[in-house]
C-alpha cells in the first residue's frame, strides 16, 4: 500500500508576521539615522588628522538600532546573510522584540584592509575610502571590504540594560561561526529529521501525480513512512501556530521556528499532551504521533520546511547547525576574545 498523501492542497497562507528583526532585506530607509556611526566617523576624522598615515589593523564601528538589528548591521556594511547569521547567534541570548528598543546600539570590530599586521589595534579609525557606496556617504564609517575579510571579528549589542557579545571563529574548513565569550554557541539550530522513519515514501516534488486525487500537483513536503504511533519531534525550537484539523492534512501541527523558518507536520494520529497553538516547543520535543489522518493512504508523516514562506525540500534545505569547538580551538578562541573584547 502506498503511503503518500495529498497535502498539496493546503497552500499555507503566509502565517503571521515573522520576527521582523530577523529579516535583513527590507525597510531600510535611505537616510536612516546613524548617530552612532556619524559620531564615530567624526571622531575618527579628528583622530586621523593628528595621526600618522599608518593604518591600524582594526576599526570599530557603531550604529544605533532604529528599526531592527539587521538594519543596523547592514548600515555598518555587513551583508544580509551575515546579518542573519548574527541575528541567529544573538537570538539565543536576547529576545529581539522585547529587549531591542530604539536607542539600543551595535558595535562591530572589523579588520582593516591593507593594514600592517603589526599595527596597533586602535579604535574608531577610518581608513577605507570605499564608503561612497553607502547612502550617507559623506560621513559614512562603513566600508565595503573584500568578501573574505568583511565579517565582523567581534560584535556587541547594548540594549541599555545589558549587553551581549559575539566573537567570530573560523573552523578548520574556514567556515565562520559566532560564539559568546565563553565559547558557547546559543544559536538555535535544526535537526534534519523529525522522527525515526522507515523510508521516504514520497519525495518533495514540484509536480507529482497525487495518489488520492490523481491530479498533478506540487508535493510541498516529504513523506516519511513509519508505524502509526511513532513519536514526532519538533526539529527546532519555535511557537506552535496551529494544532488542529485541516482538509487533506488531517491532524496537523504548524510551528513558526526562528528566523525565516517554519515547519508543518501532517496526518498525525494525535497530538502530544498540552500541545496547542501558542505553545513554545524546544528542539527534539515530542509534539505528536504518526497516523494517517486526512488524505493519506497509510501511516506516514508529511513534513514541510518553509523558508520565508517558500516550501523547500526538507531533506536538502540548508538548516542552521551548531558547531562545537575542540579544546585546541577553544584555546585559540579565548586568545581572540582577549584581544577583541577590550575594543568593544
Ligand atoms: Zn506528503
Amino acid at each position: 500500500m502506498s503511503t503518500a498523501c495529498t497535502a498539496w492542497l493546503m497552500h499555507q497562507a503566509p502565517t503571521q508576521s515573522a520576527d521582523v528583526s530577523l529579516h535583513a532585506s527590507d525597510d531600510i530607509p535611505a537616510h536612516a539615522t546613524r548617530d552612532g556611526a556619524s559620531a564615530t566617523a567624526a571622531q575618527s576624522a579628528q583622530t586621523a588628522a593628528s595621526t600618522p598615515p599608518a593604518a591600524p589593523a582594526y576599526r570599530v564601528e557603531t550604529a544605533q538600532v532604529t528599526h531592527s538589528f539587521s538594519e543596523a548591521a547592514t548600515k555598518l556594511g555587513v551583508d544580509a546573510a551575515t546579518a542573519a547569521q548574527l541575528a541567529r547567534a544573538l537570538a539565543g541570548r536576547l529576545d529581539f522584540r522585547r529587549d531591542l528598543q530604539p536607542g539600543s546600539e551595535v558595535r562591530f570590530v572589523f579588520r582593516n584592509d591593507n593594514a600592517p599586521a603589526d599595527a596597533n589595534a586602535q579604535t574608531n579609525m577610518q581608513t577605507n575610502a570605499q564608503a561612497a557606496s553607502q547612502p550617507v556617504a559623506a560621513t559614512s564609517a562603513s566600508t565595503a571590504a573584500s568578501p573574505d575579510d568583511d565579517l565582523p571579528l567581534a560584535v556587541r549589542i547594548s540594549t541599555g540594560k545589558t549587553s551581549h557579545d559575539l566573537f567570530l571563529y573560523r573552523n578548520l574548513d574556514g567556515k565562520a561561526f559566532y560564539y559568546g565569550a565563553d565559547g558557547q554557541s546559543n544559536a538555535p539550530s535544526f535537526t534534519r529529521y523529525p522522527l525515526a522513519y522507515t523510508r521516504v515514501s514520497s519525495a518533495f516534488s514540484p509536480n507529482r501525480l497525487d495518489p488520492v486525487t490523481h491530479r498533478w500537483a506540487a508535493h510541498e513536503g516529504v513523506d516519511l513512512a513509519a508505524p502509526a504511533g511513532t513519536p514526532v519531534h519538533a526539529t527546532a525550537r519555535g511557537t506552535v501556530t496551529f494544532a488542529g484539523w485541516e482538509t487533506g492534512y488531517g491532524r496537523v501541527i504548524k510551528i513558526k521556528n526562528f528566523g525565516d523558518y517554519s515547519t508543518t507536520f501532517a496526518h498525525l494520529s494525535r497530538f502530544a499532551k498540552s500541545l496547542r497553538a501558542g505553545a513554545q516547543v524546544r528542539k527534539g520535543q515530542v509534539i505528536g504521533y504518526v497516523g494517517s489522518t486526512g488524505w493519506a493512504t497509510g501511516p506516514h508523516l508529511h513534513y514541510e520546511v518553509h523558508v520565508d514562506h517558500v516550501p523547500k525540500n526538507p531533506l536538502t534545505v540548508a538548516l542552521p547547525q551548531r558547531s562545537g569547538m575542540s579544546a585546541e580551538e577553544k584555546e585559540h578562541f579565548a586568545q581572540q576574545v582577549a584581544q577583541f573584547e577590550p575594543m568593544l
